[in-house]
């Protein structure tokens, strides 16, 4: 079994998709182990992020990611880190995502695209880390 970081972003929040995100994590088989409402400080969405530290979109990104309160989850299961990408669908939500994902069936914007999920067992254990140090 494996464990992923999962972020309901702000817009899924104040679009009121927290509960069809969580089912759709539910539904799929997946274990919640670790679920909370907080707004990420700068501090924890830079490290989050630091990969696209200098790309043209990261100051709106990270303006975006703490601007509201946001879903942090660790979500776990056979193959969880897939499994959720597959749930999301492709980071641009009309010319990647299935319709049938969560990006596909909600999304209009890269930008704004609901949710988030590690990508590899090395970011998924460097995401768990920074979101939730105590797990
Ligand atoms: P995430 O890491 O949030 O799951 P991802 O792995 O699908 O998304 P990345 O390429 O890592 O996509 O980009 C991280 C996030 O940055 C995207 O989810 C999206 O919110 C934002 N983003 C990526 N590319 C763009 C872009 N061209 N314009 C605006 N925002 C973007």
């Amino acid at each position: 079994s494996e464990r992923t970081l999962v972020l309901i972003k702000p817009d899924g929040v104040r679009r009121a998709l927290v509960g069809e995100v969580l089912s759709r994590i539910e539904r799929k088989g997946l274990t919640l182990v670790a679920l909370e409402l907080r707004t990420a400080t700068t501090e924890v969405a830079a490290a989050h992020y630091a990969e696209h530290e200098g790309k043209p979109f990261y100051d709106g990104l990270l303006e975006f990611i703490t601007g509201g309160p946001l879903v942090a989850a660790v979500v776990e299961g056979p193959r969880a880190i897939a499994a959720f990408r597959q749930l999301a669908g492709g980071t641009d939500p009309v010319e990647k995502a299935a319709t049938g994902s969560i990006r596909g069936d909600f999304g209009l914007e890269t930008q704004f695209n609901l949710v988030h999920g590690s990508d590899s067992t090395a970011s998924a254990e460097r995401e768990i880390g920074l979101w939730f140090p105590s797990l």
